[in-house]
């Protein structure tokens, strides 16, 4: 690398954030990060410097910005909890949708042009087809996914007013797994997601794990997801950087390894990595939950070269299962 780029990132002390973060230090970029520290954690931010602030205060965000001149913002801080969406929509349209307009006016007033996103396959849906491409509607069936996707739609609305803004969107799917040195991972105070769940109830932290659904419309009636480990999302991200700093224009990306596995599948899958039999309940279906999101990633791979290294549900389980030995955020239910 030539010059020295200067990455702002929010959210960089929470899961994927923190990944993106180890990554971008480890290539030598100047990386600030700013976190409110709602759900991330100042340990896991291990490269670069932090800045503990929230999005919502547009005058600390506005100083942080002019300060440190990014050539790029990376956008991570957001609340991600689907439940907690349908429960308390408010919520994701303040952290989610607000926050990013104010990122957004800073980044217009302090002339930074490039722009990387943190979107979801939740804007989809329920998707048409499986696997489901980057031009599919975006249909979200949750206030999670609105919220993401009004962002899209802004992001779209901003690059077409000034020529100068260019954005990458990546829309995740589901992210799992931890730093192969056990020294991040997911370290929620409350978690809701399968994988960690899973390990949760495989350590006593829970007595059971409750699959949410047995109904639906797939081979074993419990939902499918694509499980994309968080270090090849973290790679995603520096791939989208180098498009983006090479001219590449503004671009939306799945992130996920197209092929998906089912809430069963996992599940037994982190019986076998644990060595645990751990109880499980089946009961009703959870709110606002597609039966079916697996990626076309064919385009991440064409256009930006992603080579993902750790597509093994075995692999992404073990090491959120060596973390969350190790995990200090204690979680009791
Ligand atoms: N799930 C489940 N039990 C749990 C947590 C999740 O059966 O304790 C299911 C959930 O209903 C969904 C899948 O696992 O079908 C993935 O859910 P997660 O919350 O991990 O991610 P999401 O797809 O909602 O982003």
């Amino acid at each position: 690398m030539s010059k020295k780029l200067r990455i702002f990132v929010t959210g960089g002390a929470g899961y994927i954030g923190s990944h993106v973060v180890k990554a971008l230090g480890e290539k030598g970029y100047d990386v600030l990060t700013c976190d409110n520290l709602s759900t991330g954690n100042e340990w896991a931010v291990l490269c670069g410097k932090l800045i503990i602030g929230d999005l919502a205060d547009k005058d600390a965000l506005s100083k942080a910005i002019q300060d440190f001149r990014p050539d790029v913002v990376m956008h991570f801080a957001a609340s991600i909890v689907v439940p907690e969406s349908v429960k308390d929509p408010l919520k994701y349209y303040r952290n989610n949708t607000v926050n990013t307009i104010n990122l957004l006016d800073v980044m217009k007033e302090g002339a930074v042009s490039r722009f990387i996103f943190s979107s979801t396959a939740a804007v989809y849906g329920i998707p048409e087809n499986i696997p489901v491409s980057e031009d599919a509607p975006m249909n979200p069936i949750n206030p999670y996914g609105t919220s993401k996707m009004m962002t899209e739609l802004f992001l779209k609305d901003i690059a077409f007013a000034n020529s100068d803004f260019r954005y990458v969107s990546l829309r995740y799917f589901n992210v799992a797994g931890a730093d192969a040195q056990s020294r991040i991972g997911q370290a929620y105070k409350e978690s809701t997601h399968l994988i960690t769940r899973a390990l949760k109830t495989a350590k006593r932290e829970f007595d059971k794990l409750q699959i949410f659904g047995t109904d639906y419309p797939t081979p074993d009636g419990t939902c499918i997801r694509d499980y994309i480990h968080v270090d090849d999302l973290a790679e995603a991200h520096l791939l989208a950087l180098q498009y983006l700093t090479d001219g590449g224009k503004s671009n939306v990306f799945n992130c996920g390894y197209g092929h998906g596995y089912s809430v069963r599948e996992v599940v037994d899958a982190a019986k076998k990595v644990t060595g645990i039999d751990f109880n499980v309940e089946e009961i009703g279906r959870r709110q606002g939950d597609p039966h079916a999101l697996v990626a076309d990633s064919s385009k991440i791979k064409q256009r930006l070269n992603w080579h993902p290294k750790y597509d093994d549900l075995e692999y992404i389980i073990k090491t959120a299962w060596e973390w969350e030995k190790i995990n200090p955020v204690a979680n009791p239910r």
